[in-house]
C-alpha cells in the first residue's frame, strides 16, 4: 500500500482540523488542549509546574521554563542542575537550550555555577542577538544577568563521584533511572498551549563523569530540542553523540512536516541511529514529539525510557516502547 494511504489510515485526517479549536486528536480520541510532555520521572512534577503557568494563562515559553526548574533547583536529582553527578574532573556543568513558538531559541552550555542554566538560556535568547553561550562566558552573562554564583557539587554527589573516581573508568551507563533511589537524565520538555501554539526546553548536567569540557546534545538546537511553530516538536534523552550525529530533534521534527505521526517520526529517527551507529549497544536514546494537534510520540532505542504526559487534567508517566526489547 502507498505509503500516503498507510498514513491517512493511521489518523492523519484530523491533522486538517486546526489547532485553534483547542482541541486535538489522539489515538481516535479528542482531548483538550493544553498538552505538556517530558521525559523521565522527573517529568511528572516538572509538567505540574508547566501547567500551573498554562491554566493561569501564561506564555507556553514560561510554561516550559518553570517546568524544567523544577528538577534542575532539586539537590536530590542528579542529571539536572543542583546536585547534578560532575564530569570526571569534578566540575558540575551544565547544558540547556529554549525555544519558542517565534522560531526564537537560545541556549548555554559547559555552564559552571548556576542552579537554573535554562533561565541563562532564556535571558541568551530573549537579550542578546546570539543562540549560545559556553563556559565562563556563558557564566560571566549569567552574573551580570544578576544569577547567583553556586556551588552544584552537592556531598552525595561529590561522595559518588570520589567512589568513580577510585574505579578510573569511563563507562558510560544506560537507563540510570531504573536504579532504586535515584532519578536520572536530562528533562526535554514540550508544551502545547491552548491556542496550539508550542515551545520546549531541554537541561541537563549531561553524562555524569564526562571528559572535562564535553557538551552534549541538549544545547544543540536541532540535535536535543526543536520545535517549529507550524510543524510540531522533538527532544531527546540518552547518550547525546548519538542524537548530535544525526541531528535527531530537527529529524523528528521534519519528519513530522513530512506527514509521519509524532510516534512515527520517533521511530524513524530511533531507526536513523541504528543504521548510522551500529555500535550503539552500550547507549540508549529516547526522543519524545509532539504535533501541532497535541498528538505525542515516544520511543527509545533500549527498554528502560519513560516520559509524563499531562493532558486532560491527567498526568502520567507512561513507558516508551523501544526499538531493542533489552
Ligand atoms: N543527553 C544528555 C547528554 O548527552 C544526557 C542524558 O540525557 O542523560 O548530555
Amino acid at each position: 500500500m502507498e505509503r500516503a494511504a498507510l498514513l491517512g489510515m493511521a489518523g492523519l485526517l484530523p491533522r486538517m482540523v486546526s489547532a485553534r479549536k483547542a482541541v486535538s486528536y489522539h489515538q481516535n480520541q479528542i482531548h483538550a488542549l493544553p498538552v505538556v510532555i517530558s521525559t523521565w520521572r522527573h517529568g511528572i512534577p516538572s509538567n505540574v509546574a508547566a501547567m500551573k503557568v498554562l491554566e493561569k494563562g501564561g506564555s507556553v515559553l514560561d510554561a516550559v521554563e518553570q517546568g524544567v526548574r523544577v528538577p534542575e533547583g532539586d539537590p536530590a536529582n542528579h542529571s539536572v542542575g543542583l546536585g547534578g553527578f560532575p564530569d570526571r574532573d569534578g566540575h558540575v556543568t551544565l547544558d540547556a537550550s529554549i525555544m519558542g513558538p517565534d522560531g526564537n531559541a537560545g541556549s548555554v552550555c559547559f555552564l559552571e555555577g548556576i542552579v537554573h542554566p535554562i533561565s541563562v538560556a532564556r535571558k541568551v535568547m530573549e537579550e542578546t542577538p546570539h543562540v549560545m553561550l559556553s563556559g565562563d562566558g556563558a557564566l560571566q552573562f549569567a552574573l551580570q544577568k544578576g544569577f547567583k554564583k553556586t556551588d552544584l557539587l552537592t556531598p552525595a554527589a561529590k561522595q559518588k563521584w570520589q567512589q568513580w573516581r577510585q574505579k578510573h573508568k569511563y563507562h558510560p551507563e544506560i537507563n540510570w533511572e531504573n536504579k532504586p533511589n535515584e532519578y536520572h537524565d536530562t528533562i526535554g520538555m514540550l508544551a502545547l498551549d491552548k491556542n496550539g501554539d508550542m515551545a520546549g526546553a531541554c537541561t541537563t548536567s549531561g553524562l555524569a563523569f564526562k571528559l572535562h569540557g564535553r557538551v552534549g546534545d541538549s544545547p544543540i538546537i536541532g540535535a536535543g530540542l526543536y520545535v517549529d511553530n507550524a510543524v510540531g516538536g522533538a527532544t531527546s534523552t540518552g547518550m547525546g553523540e548519538l542524537v548530535m550525529k544525526t541531528v535527531g530533534s530537527f529529524l523528528v521534527t521534519e519528519l513530522m512536516r513530512q506527514g509521519r505521526s509524532p510516534q512515527q517520526a520517533c521511530e524513524e529517527a530511533v531507526l536513523r541511529i541504528v543504521e548510522k551507529i551500529p555500535d550503539n549497544k552500550n547507549f540508549q536514546v529516547g526522543y519524545l514529539a509532539m504535533n501541532k494537534q497535541g498528538e505525542t510520540g515516544a520511543y527509545s532505542l533500549r527498554k528502560g525510557f519513560n516520559y509524563a504526559l499531562y493532558r486532560d487534567k491527567q498526568n502520567r508517566l507512561l513507558d516508551a516502547r523501544s526499538y531493542y526489547t533489552f
